[in-house]
């Protein structure tokens, strides 16, 4: 690149900043010190108290205003006592990441002293100036206020940064009038939905349970580069992707980064954010390299899914403010990189009971087996239903660049089941005695089913959607999203399938049929019904698309496709029924995705026109002033010259249609916005790329105005 700055000082740099010693005692003094735990809380109040607390934490019952006082003080002095100065409603508004309006503790007194206060007001509900957060239309800009509440299942934390600490009280986010502004309230509701219609269907198999939730395990994919990189480079500064970038030699076709050795300024990195996340009581776990070099992995433990979500969005949180400290930026972007792997993050989800029960753990007598084949089908019947859903859940600009290209899950959604429980499914249908290999059928032929060992034939990474032993993966949410949302739809169909098995179940057993032959039937229909979204093959080959396509799947390629859907008539009722969104909910989070779509898109058109007008085209320009006062008659001049200039007139040409293509909006609703992004500038974006990378080959180093891949890449 045109080098007013040392590239090798990125690599050299970073010593110098500062490394946080981290303490080893993980057990004993970080884990969870941050994080007002229950234990810690009810030493902090009278047994009354802490009893009528319970009753709102453990049966969702309203927080009694007259206790709130008296745990707010409580919270208060834990908070001071580890440093807080500030505390804040921290919430998820619908632009996906979280919001957080800090107020002092502080509070002036009459003698010109200030006094530390928090009240139980002040604990229950904020009130944040909240007109600057997406609506989609539910709050009116007149009406600005919404407001946040308390959400005493997930615990308080302290967040820290350099100078300092704040105390973070998880919130839901809502309009006066009731209606969810945020991520976290549907997916509180859609918990409730599943734990109703799984008991339901709990206490016919005789589990007694209080509680039945989705449990949830995140794998965040993330890639790092020196900052020295990042913040020569506009597009990553402004889109979180780079739009230029010519493929360098190499690129990860050595297969080398995978499960590598961790460089050491990586590793110190990863050891000081895994400090900070056990101190804020997340189980991480797991830290590897990933596939496309500077790509890496971090995955907690799972829990479950409301904490498991707002857990999620702290772990990037601490990723991103870590990496500076160590003279890096953590990416997150579904594809920072063209021509390499980009990011997803796989959500592992399962149900779980209070009592310690995975419903998706194949169980060893019949009639446990029963009861995973019960749940297993109605995660099948569910998917298959809901394929729309699922893929509205992950569609974005970004992931766009991900699902359907040849690395990344395709867009269509069908599940990985695996060849042993597939064979189990249908051993049933055909009543084969004997399902799959190992298998046997018992009286009511009801299958047993081998001991399926973790990730039987876990190893088609191709799915979007896969069994994985005890819980299944899906694996097409993107690495930059909020999980709620997706794990919100998983807890909504799951629920309404679970809702409709019992519902058949309960009508055969009304014309005398016992529970187990009624469930038996009911598994089986299903499986026939619903068996065409079962794929254990390649899910990247032309031949899937095609057969998917006999199938009936659905394959919506792009985002705009995908979130066209989310209105449909199926959708509205499903939602509405489970009392998960209304439906002017649902619109809002159509109009919200349409526009951030729109949004995103038309900033990385703006942000390519810039960067090759006032950058690239000048780098280019300059070198055709050099070479043409060359004197020398030589071969090599010519030649450079005449593909110079052939290179610099064809981005030009691009760049000029890309101006026309920036100058629409291509309507005034704000889906005709994004079908104008989509259909217009993207594809001007593309041409204009094409011709820029073209360039970068041929152009000398000094007069590219940009870090190249190689350099940010590799240099580390
Ligand atoms: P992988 O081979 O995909 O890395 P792992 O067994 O390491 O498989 O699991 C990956 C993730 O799945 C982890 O976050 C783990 O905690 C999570 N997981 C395991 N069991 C469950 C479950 N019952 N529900 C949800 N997530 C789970
Ligand atoms: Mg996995």
């Amino acid at each position: 690149m045109n080098h007013d700055f040392d590239v090798l000082s990125a690599a050299r740099n970073w010593r110098f900043k500062e490394v946080r010693q981290v303490s080893s005692d993980i057990a004993g003094e970080v884990f969870a010190s941050d994080v007002l735990d229950m234990d810690e809380l009810r030493e902090l109040v009278s047994k009354p108290v802490w009893q009528s607390f319970q009753n709102t934490v453990q049966k969702g019952a309203p927080l009694d205003p007259s206790i709130a006082d008296t745990i707010a003080l409580a919270m208060k002095k834990w908070a001071l006592e580890k440093g807080a100065t500030h505390y804040t409603h921290w919430f998820h508004p619908l632009t996906g990441y979280t919001a957080e309006k800090h107020d002092s503790f502080y509070n002036p007194i009459s003698d010109g002293k200030v006094i530390a206060s928090f009240s139980g007001k002040e604990l229950i509900q904020g009130e944040p100036d909240a007109s600057s957060f997406p609506s989609g239309g539910l709050r009116a800009t007149f009406e600005a206020r919404g407001y946040t509440a308390w959400d005493p299942t997930s615990p308080a934390f302290i967040m820290r940064h350099s100078n300092g600490a704040t105390l973070c009280i998880p919130t839901a986010f809502v309009s006066w009038t009731g209606e969810a502004l945020d991520l976290k309230t549907p997916l509180l509701r859609s918990i409730e939905a599943l734990n109703k219609s799984a008991q339901r269907a709990l206490r016919y198999f005789g589990v007694e349970a209080n509680k039945v939730f989705s449990t949830l395990g995140s794998e965040q994919e993330y890639f790092l580069i020196d900052e020295e990189f990042y913040f020569r480079r506009p597009d990553l500064v402004l889109t979180g992707r780079t739009l230029f970038g010519a493929k360098p030699p190499r690129g990860q076709e050595l297969e080398d980064h995978y499960f590598g050795s961790i460089p050491d300024r990586v590793l110190s990195f990863m050891s000081d954010v895994e400090n900070q996340l056990y101190a804020l009581g997340i189980p991480v776990k797991t830290r590897h390299n990933e596939v496309a070099p500077s790509q890496y992995e971090i995955a907690p433990v799972f829990e479950p899914s409301n904490l498991a979500a707002d857990h999620q969005q702290l772990i990037m949180q601490v990723l991103k403010n870590t990496a500076r400290r160590y003279g890096m930026v953590a990416l997150l972007h579904e594809k920072p990189f063209a021509g390499i792997n980009g990011s997803g993050k796989h959500c592992n989800w399962s149900m779980g009971t209070d009592t310690g029960i995975n419903l998706l753990e194949p169980g060893e007598t019949p009639h446990e087996n029963l009861q995973f084949l019960f749940f297993c089908a109605a995660v099948i019947k569910a998917v298959d239903m809901h394929q729309d859903l699922l893929r509205i859940s992950v569609a974005s600009a970004s992931n766009d660049h991900r699902l359907g290209a040849n690395e990344a899950p395709p867009a269509i959604i069908s599940i990985f089941l695996g060849e042993q429980l597939t064979e189990v499914f249908e051993g049933m249908l055909n009543g084969h005695r004997g399902g799959g290999r190992g298998t046997g059928v018992l009286e009511l032929g009801v299958p047993v089913l081998p001991r399926l060992p973790k990730h039987s034939g876990d190893r088609n990474r191709t799915s979007p959607f896969a069994f994985t032993g005890n819980k299944f993966e899906f694996r097409a949410v993107g690495s930059s999203q909020s999980i709620s949302f997706p794990i919100t739809v998983l807890n909504t169909i799951v629920a309404d399938a679970i809702d409709a098995m019992v519902d058949a179940v309960e009508a055969k057993m009304r014309e005398k049929r016992s529970f187990e032959e009624a469930a038996l039937e009911v598994i089986k229909q299903v499986y026939r019904d619903h068996k065409r979204i079962v794929f254990n093959g390649d899910g990247y080959s032309p031949a899937w698309h095609k057969e998917a396509e006999k199938r009936g799947l659905l394959n919506l390629r792009t985002a705009v496709d995908a979130i066209e859907r989310l209105t449909d008539e199926k959708n509205m009722r499903l939602f509405s029924r489970l009392g998960v969104l209304n439906e002017r909910e649902v619109r809002a989070r159509q109009e919200i995705m349409y526009d951030i779509y729109f949004k995103q898109v038309n900033i990385e058109g703006e942000t390519t026109e810039w960067i090759v007008q006032t950058q690239i085209l000048p780098g280019a320009l300059g070198y055709l002033a050099e070479l043409s006062e060359i004197e020398v008659k030589s071969r090599a001049a010519e030649r450079t010259i005449q593909q110079v200039v052939e290179a610099t007139d064809a981005l030009s040409d691009a760049l000029e249609k890309l101006k026309v293509q920036n100058a629409e909006l291509g309507g005034d609703e704000v889906h005709e916005k994004a079908h104008h992004m989509r259909d217009n500038v993207l594809p001007a974006m593309a041409e204009v790329r094409k011709a820029a990378d073209a360039l970068e080959r041929i152009l000398a180093d000094k007069y590219w105005p940009l870090p190249s891949y190689r350099e940010m890449l590799f240099i580390k």
